[in-house]
C-alpha cells in the first residue's frame, strides 16, 4: 500500500486536490438547513463481484419522486474517491449527468426511474478502514458515517430508506463465507471455483447500516428464541483459532436480547443475528441491520487473554450494538446532527444492562468516572459542542464523548424525573409512533412529554447549551429550619457566551449528625438561577448528600467542613455519594497542595484525614471488593487538571504520586494485609474473585508508591504464579513503572508469551507507554521502531500513542517532547487513516488550561499541524478548532 497516498479531503482524486476550491476550508453543514431529498429510493440491488485489489460494484437504484420534498430535476448521488465506470437511465443513457467534486449529479426528467451505477474499487488500497476494505484476507464494510459512498454513488444521508437486496459473487476458496445485512435468501456454485450468496433485508434501512463480509471465517453459533416464539439462529464469525474466545461473547448476546425484551419490551425481527470481529477497526463496533461488525477487542475474551475489565467491555459493546436495533435501527435519525438521538439514549440502555448484570453502584461510579475525566474535559475546552451540535466539517469528529455519554446522561435525568415506570411509556410510545422512521432529538422529546407526561420545555435547554453547569450549593439552619440555598451557572463555550438557567434534577438527603441516619431521599429539580430549598423540623444543622447517584450531570461546588466530608465518606447510604465524599476529600487537598497554598501542618492534616477515610475503607466489612476498589482509587490526573483553571500537570503529578506514596507508607500493615487477603481468594470468573484482583493490584501500586522494592518482589511473583491476564497485567503495569530487572524480565517474557495474539500485544504496548516511569518518552519512542508497531492497525496506534498522551512525565514533558511527538504521529497518520489521526488533536487542544510555558508548546504543535499541505477535513477541523 501507499503511504502517501492524496489524502481524504482530496478524495483521492487528484483532479479534486489539484482545482482551486482549497481543500484547506471544507464547507460547514448547518442543522438549520435541512430539507428533504427530492427522492425516494424504494429499493437497492448491489451486486458484488468481489476480490481483494479490484471488486466491481453494480447498484441498482429505483428512484421516485418525494411528494414532501421541493422537486429537483436532478439526483445528486455523494461519492468519495469513486471511479464511474458506467450509468445508465432506465436501460438506457441518460439524459444528462455532471460530477461536482465527488458526487454524481444525474438529471432526471420524469417521476420514477431505475438507475444502474457501475464502480470498480480496490479496496487493499483503503487504508482509511471506511467503505469496502480488507482486513487480514477478507473484505469487510464500514458505512457510519458517510462510508458507503466510497462503494457506489448513492444519496448517502441517514433519511434516504431503502430496502437492500445483495448478491455476492467471489472465490470460494479464497472468500468461503459470504454475508450480508438480513436474511440469507440463496446461493450456489457457479464456475471456476467460484460461489455466490444473495441476503435480503426485508427493513427499510439507511445507507450507513449496510453492510458486507466475505472471507474466511469459522463461527461459533447458537440461538435464541424471541418472546412470541421465534428461533432467531445466531453466529459470532471469528478467524479459526479465535473460536474459544468467543463464548462470552455469545453468552453476552443471549443476555441483552432477552433483557431488552424484558426491560425496552424490544423483540429481535429477523431470523438470524451474525457477529463479525475484524482487527483493523476504527470504532469499537458497528451496528449493521443483522450484521454487526466488532473490532476483535470486543468480541474476543477468555481469562488468559482478557482482563475483567475487558469481560466487561465486550458485554457492554455486544449489548450495546444490539439494542441499537430498534434505537437506531429500527427508528434511525433524520440527520448527523441528530446523534445523539441513537447514541445518548444506547448508552444509556447499555449502562442499565451492564448495572443489571452486574454491581449497579460500581457501574454507576465507573460511567461517571469516564464522563468526568472525558467528557468534562471535552465541555471547557475548545471542542465544546452540545449533545446535538449545530454546525460540523466533518461529521466523524463528532462521534464524541459529549455526543454518547453526556447524552446518555441527559436521558438518565428524563428517566429520574418520570420514574422508571412513565419513563417506559415514554419510550413505548416513542418506538411505537417512529418505527421505520428516520427522527429528531425532538420527536424523542416530545414523545418522553406525551408518554411520561414531563414538561421538558425548559429541558429542551440541554440539548443545545454545551458546557457543564457548575452548582453552588450554600446550607444554614434558620430556627428548626434547615435551608439549602443553590445557584446554578452554565459556562460559556465556543460559539456561546450567554446560557440560560437549565432544569438541574438533584437527589438530595438531609443527615442527622448524631444518628447518622437521614429521613429519605427528596428529587429537587433546579430550574432558576437560584433558588432556596427548605426542610423544617431540625434542631441542629443536618449534613447534606448532594446529587446523590449523580442525577445531574454537574460539578457541585461547595464550602463543606472536611469533618463534613469525612462523615458522608463514612456513613452516607448512597454508595456513589460515599464515593464522591472521599473524591471530594482528595480533589480538596490536591488542589489546594498543587495552588502551593499549604503549610507543613496543614499538609499533614488534610493527609491524615484522608488516611483515616481510606483505613475505615479498608477495615469496612459491608463492602464488597468490587466497591473497596472504586473507593480507594485516587481521582485521575485529567479529573484533577479538570478542578484547576490553569493547570501545571507536572505539580499534578508531584502532589497525587505524593500522596499516593504517603498513605502506601501509612497504610503499610493495612494494604499488605489486604493484598494477602486477596492474593489467598479463589479464583474465577465470580463477581467476589473479580473484585478480589481489582483490590490486589490497587493496594500493589499503593506499595510501589510507598516501597518500589517490595512491590516489586510481589509483583514479580504476581506475575509469575498469575492464571489471569487481570493478575498478570496488573503485575506488570505496577513493575513497568519501577526500575530493574523484574521490569525487563517480566516485559520480554509476556511478550514472548503472547506474540502471536495482537489484542494482548497492544496491551503489552499500552502498558509501557503508559507506565509512570521517568523514561517514558524515550520508550514510547523506542517502541515506535518496534517491528509490530503499525500506522495502519487503528488498535495498534491507540494501544501506544493514546496510552502516552495520558501521562504526566511523557506527554506532558517540560521540554514540549511529547507534545511533538503527538504532533508528529498526527501528520504521519492523517494520510493514512485521517479519521484515527483527528482522534489525537483533542490531547493538545487543552493548551489553553495549562500554565503558559506547556501552553506555548503545544499551540506551536498545533499550528504547525495547521501550516501541513492537504490536510484530512477531519484533522483540519479539529486542528482550527483547537486554536480557536
Ligand atoms: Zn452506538
Amino acid at each position: 500500500m501507499d503511504i502517501a497516498r492524496t489524502p481524504s479531503t482530496a478524495d483521492g482524486n487528484p483532479e479534486l486536490a489539484d482545482a482551486a476550491i482549497q481543500p484547506q476550508s471544507p464547507p460547514t453543514i448547518l442543522r438549520e438547513d435541512y430539507a428533504p431529498f427530492p427522492w425516494l429510493v424504494p429499493t437497492t440491488r448491489l451486486e458484488f463481484a468481489l476480490g481483494l485489489e479490484k471488486t466491481r460494484v453494480t447498484a441498482t437504484l429505483d428512484v421516485e419522486r418525494n411528494p414532501d420534498a421541493e422537486p429537483s430535476p436532478t439526483i445528486r448521488l455523494n461519492g468519495d474517491g469513486l471511479e464511474l465506470v458506467s450509468l445508465e437511465c432506465d436501460g438506457g443513457e441518460c439524459d444528462g449527468h455532471t460530477m461536482d467534486g465527488d458526487d454524481l449529479v444525474v438529471t432526471l426528467p420524469g417521476d420514477k426511474h431505475t438507475l444502474t451505477i457501475v464502480t470498480e474499487l480496490d479496496p487493499s488500497a483503503n487504508s482509511q478502514l471506511m467503505g469496502l476494505y480488507a482486513s487480514g484476507g477478507m473484505l469487510c464494510t464500514q458505512c457510519e458515517a458517510e462510508g458507503f459512498r466510497r462503494i457506489t454513488f448513492f444519496p448517502d444521508r441517514p433519511d434516504v430508506l431503502s430496502t437492500y437486496t445483495v448478491r455476492m459473487d467471489a472465490s470460494e476458496e479464497q472468500f468461503p463465507v459470504l454475508l450480508a445485512n438480513g436474511n440469507r435468501t440463496g446461493s450456489g456454485k457457479s464456475e471456476n471455483g467460484m460461489h455466490w450468496a444473495v441476503w435480503h433485508d426485508p427493513w427499510p434501512k439507511p445507507s450507513y447500516l449496510f453492510a458486507l463480509v466475505a472471507g474466511d471465517l469459522v463461527a461459533r453459533k447458537d440461538s435464541f428464541t424471541t418472546k412470541s416464539g421465534k428461533e432467531v439462529d445466531l453466529a459470532i464469525w471469528v478467524r479459526d483459532g479465535d473460536l474459544q474466545r468467543t463464548e462470552h461473547a455469545m453468552e453476552s448476546l443471549k443476555r441483552s436480547m432477552e433483557w431488552d425484551e424484558k426491560v425496552f419490551g424490544r423483540e429481535y425481527d429477523l431470523d438470524v443475528f451474525n457477529i463479525v470481529a475484524v482487527s483493523d477497526f476504527n470504532m469499537g463496533a458497528m451496528e449493521n441491520k443483522g450484521l454487526n461488525v466488532f473490532n476483535t477487542k470486543y468480541v474476543l475474551a477468555d481469562a488468559d487473554t482478557a482482563t475483567d475489565g475487558d469481560f466487561d467491555a465486550v458485554q457492554g459493546v455486544i449489548a450495546h450494538e444490539y439494542f441499537h436495533n430498534w434505537s437506531g435501527n429500527r427508528v434511525t435519525c433524520r440527520d448527523w446532527f441528530q446523534l445523539s438521538l441513537k447514541e445518548g439514549f444506547t448508552v444509556l440502555r447499555d449502562q442499565l444492562f451492564s448495572q443489571d448484570m452486574g454491581s449497579a453502584p460500581v457501574k454507576r461510579i465507573e460511567d461517571v468516572r469516564i464522563l468526568r475525566s472525558v467528557q468534562f474535559p471535552e465541555d471547557s475546552g475548545p471542542l465544546a459542542h452540545p449533545i446535538r451540535p449545530d454546525s460540523y466539517r466533518e461529521i466523524s469528529n463528532f462521534y464524541t464523548a459529549t455526543v454518547y455519554n453526556k447524552g446518555a446522561e441527559i436521558i438518565r435525568m428524563m428517566r429520574s424525573m418520570a420514574g422508571e415506570t412513565r419513563f417506559r411509556e415514554g419510550t413505548d410510545l416513542y418506538f411505537e409512533r417512529h418505527d421505520g422512521e428516520a427522527a429528531t432529538c425532538e420527536d424523542f422529546i416530545v414523545a418522553m412529554e406525551d408518554g411520561a407526561g414531563l414538561d421538558l420545555t425548559q429541558f429542551r435547554l440541554w440539548y443545545s447549551q454545551a458546557g457543564t453547569p457548575k452548582v453552588s450549593v450554600k446550607t444554614a439552619l434558620e430556627g428548626s429550619t434547615a435551608v439549602v440555598e443553590l445557584t446554578q451557572d452554565v459556562p460559556a463555550t465556543p460559539g456561546q457566551d450567554e446560557k440560560q438557567p437549565m432544569p438541574i434534577p438533584l437527589r438530595i438527603a438531609l443527615f442527622d449528625r448524631e444518628t447518622g441516619a437521614h429521613r429519605g431521599e427528596k428529587l429537587i429539580v433546579l430550574d432558576e438561577a437560584r433558588a432556596r430549598f427548605t426542610f423544617d423540623g431540625f434542631d441542629a444543622e443536618p449534613v447534606l448528600s448532594i446529587n446523590r447517584g449523580f442525577t445531574a450531570p454537574v460539578r457541585i461546588e461547595r464550602d463543606i467542613p472536611r469533618e463534613d466530608l469525612a462523615f458522608l465518606a463514612a456513613k452516607d447510604d448512597d454508595p456513589f455519594a460515599r464515593y464522591e465524599a472521599l473524591q471530594d476529600l482528595v480533589v480538596g487537598h490536591l488542589v489546594e497542595a498543587v495552588g502551593g497554598g499549604l503549610s507543613g501542618t496543614d499538609r499533614d492534616s488534610a493527609r491524615q484525614a484522608i488516611a483515616e477515610a481510606v483505613r475505615a475503607i479498608l477495615a469496612d466489612e459491608t463492602l464488597d471488593d468490587q466497591m473497596r476498589g472504586e473507593l480507594l482509587m485516587l481521582p485521575s490526573q485529567t479529573y484533577l487538571a479538570e478542578q484547576m483553571l490553569v493547570a501545571d500537570p507536572g505539580r499534578i503529578f508531584e502532589e497525587r504520586e505524593g500522596l499516593k506514596a504517603w498513605l502506601g507508607d501509612k497504610l503499610a500493615s493495612e494494604f499488605n494485609a489486604l493484598y494477602e487477603r486477596a492474593a489467598a481468594a479463589d479464583g474465577g470468573r465470580t463477581a467476589q474473585a473479580s473484585g478480589a484482583r481489582k483490590v490486589k493490584t490497587l493496594a500493589l501500586s499503593y506499595l510501589a508508591a510507598s516501597d518500589p522494592k517490595r512491590a516489586e518482589k510481589l509483583a514479580s511473583d504476581q506475575y509469575d504464579s498469575a492464571d489471569t491476564m487481570t493478575d498478570r497485567q496488573g503485575a506488570l503495569m505496577v513493575l513497568s513503572g519501577l526500575e530493574g530487572a523484574a521490569r525487563t524480565d517480566r516485559l520480554a517474557a509476556f511478550y514472548e508469551r503472547y506474540r502471536d495474539n495482537p489484542l494482548a500485544v497492544d496491551k503489552w504496548f499500552a502498558i509501557q507507554a503508559s507506565s509512570l516511569h521517568p523514561d517514558v518518552l524515550d520508550q514510547v519512542k523506542a517502541l515506535a521502531d518496534h517491528p509490530d508497531f503499525t500506522l495502519r492497525n487503528p488498535n495498534r496506534v491507540r494501544s501506544l500513542y493514546m496510552a502516552f498522551a495520558g501521562t504526566a512525565q511523557g506527554f506532558h514533558a517540560e521540554s514540549g517532547e511529547g507534545y511533538r511527538m503527538i504532533a508528529d504521529l498526527i501528520l504521519a497518520l492523517d494520510p493514512i487513516n485521517p479519521q484515527t489521526a483527528a482522534r489525537f488533536v483533542p490531547p493538545l487542544g487543552r493548551w489553553r488550561r495549562m500554565e503558559p510555558k506547556r501552553a506555548a508548546l503545544m499551540k506551536e504543535q498545533l499550528e504547525r499541524i495547521a501550516e501541513a499541505p492537504k490536510l484530512s477535513r477531519d484533522t483540519y477541523e479539529q486542528v482550527t478548532r483547537s486554536l480557536g
